[in-house]
């Protein structure tokens, strides 16, 4: 849905009746979630590269950004960009061009360019903000800055911060941050490559891979506890970094990780990222790239993401199922029992392509899906912990989709999964539609079902006072 088909092979032979297409595509924003304007398209740009300069003065509390962005659009239109900051200016391939604030058929707010590009051809933007007040707090002398995210109720990616496209857009970032004004000391935490030019400047550079719910960055003048370590990864030394208000909790945090590095990495296969952060806050919870804001509790869960939903990486909110469905799954000590039969008609990955989050049945319906499926995958085909070690090592680096999920499941083994798929995760029957679990409200704070390990998302407030 949200890549370009470039080959087609037929796979036919063992898999005996069953003949499907296996896809290898690469990353190209989808016109899907182009819309009608005022007579024209608005287009969702895919970027390639962005350079973020964010200029950061305590005293005058606030903070200037300034992105440069190379992108093409997917269609000929007008491009459009997410973005929660204040604009202040925006210029296409140099020239000074207006911004039409305008809702989406997904009744979000979108930044459209006033000037239409045509498709496939590279262009420059350049845009200039400020970052809101509620983004980032202002202390004497310092700041506590952080891309926490929330990818389950009205949640939020790395727009609240700066530009961005939609979550299947894979863009290579430097972010520059600066403090002027302050000499006060601040520690940075981030998942991506740190150098630092003088005592107040960072440059950040992350893998091109990562999409717009991968990023993390804290830069904070708390004194947080620290600790570090090196686990030898079955591929690479993998650098660990925990940190925390409590020093049991770091301490707790980082006593813990051996183990679950050990078990994901034997039943996963190689860890995938560069290092590896864990911001132990006591309560909330949100994967990154090879990075977490958790509580102590749900540290196995947010790591089992760096393989799935930010290793395997979701195409959007349809697909963002899938990744819970397989933390929840491990959560529960892979159950494994039942048939089609047991499971609820449920919607959790057929919604608009405007929808950017996942739904709350995700965690419930897709932990007992995947019950379902490793009982019918028992016997020959050894269960789907198997399944999902190949899913992981072919998909790696890549957007999933619900679809390529399931055809991914289909020809390892062999097996028609129409009908748990159109029943238990697309919501259709024979009588339409059924089981419809919309996303919670905007405004709902995210409380994932009882029985999940998945702690609720962080709120406004919670956010400030983690800073
Ligand atoms: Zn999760």
């Amino acid at each position: 849905m949200t890549r370009l088909l470039v080959m087609s092979a037929l796979i036919v032979g063992l898999l005996g009746s069953v003949t499907l297409n296996a896809q290898v595509t690469i990353d190209v924003v989808s016109p899907i979630r182009a819309f009608d304007l005022d007579g024209a398209r608005a287009v969702p740009m895919n970027v390639q590269n962005m350079t973020l300069d964010l200029t950061i003065d305590p005293a005058k509390k606030e903070t200037v950004g300034r992105a440069t962005i190379q992108f093409q659009s997917p269609e000929a239109g007008r491009p459009y960009f997410l973005l929660k900051g204040i604009i202040q200016s925006v210029q296409l391939n140099g020239q000074l061009i207006g911004v039409q604030p305008s809702e989406n058929p997904g009744d979000e707010t979108v930044n459209v360019l006033s000037s239409a590009v045509p498709p496939g051809i590279n262009q420059t933007l350049q845009i200039d903000y400020l970052i809101t007040v509620d983004a980032i707090s202002y202390r004497e002398g310092g700041v506590g800055f952080v891309t926490a995210m929330a990818d389950i109720s009205d949640g939020n990616f790395f727009e609240e911060y700066a530009p961005a496209s939609y979550e299947d857009d894979q863009l290579k970032l430097i972010l520059n941050a600066s403090l002027v004004g302050t000499d006060k000391p601040h520690q940075i935490f981030t998942n991506g490559t740190v150098t630092q030019p003088n005592p107040t400047s960072w440059s950040i550079e992350f893998p091109p891979y990562f999409t717009t719910s991968s990023f993390y960055v804290h830069l904070t003048d708390t004194d947080f506890e620290v600790r570090r370590s090196t686990y030898p990864g079955v591929e690479k030394p993998i650098p660990i970094t925990v940190y925390s208000a409590s020093a049991r909790a770091a301490d707790e945090a980082i006593a813990a990780l051996p183990e679950l590095f050990s078990e994901l990495e034997g039943d996963y296969g190689p860890y995938l990222h560069g290092s590896f952060t864990a911001f132990i806050s006591g309560s909330g919870g949100m994967e990154h790239g090879g990075a977490t804001i958790t509580s102590l509790a749900a540290l196995g869960h947010e790591l089992t993401h760096s393989w799935f939903g930010r290793g395997v990486m979701p195409s959007g909110g349809s697909s963002g199922w899938i990744d819970e469905a397989i933390a929840t799954w491990r959560d529960r000590d892979y159950p494994r029992s039942g048939t089609v039969e047991d499971l609820d008609p449920a919607n959790i990955g057929n919604l608009s392509p405007f929808e950017r989050f996942t739904p709350f049945a995700a965690y419930d319906q897709g932990g007992d899906l995947l019950t379902v499926m490793d009982n019918l995958f028992a016997g020959n085909l050894g269960g789907l912990k198997s399944v999902l070690r190949d899913f992981f090592s072919t998909w790696k680096t890549r957007l999933v989709s619900t679809e390529d999920f399931q055809n991914f499941l289909q020809s390892r083994t062999a097996t028609n999964l129409d009908p748990i798929f159109e029943t238990a995760v697309l919501g259709r029957n024979t009588a339409g539609t059924v089981g419809t679990t919309p996303p919670a409200e905007p405004g709902q704070v995210g409380v994932p079902p009882a029985g999940t390990l998945h702690p609720p998302s962080l709120t406004p407030e919670e956010i400030r006072d983690l800073r």
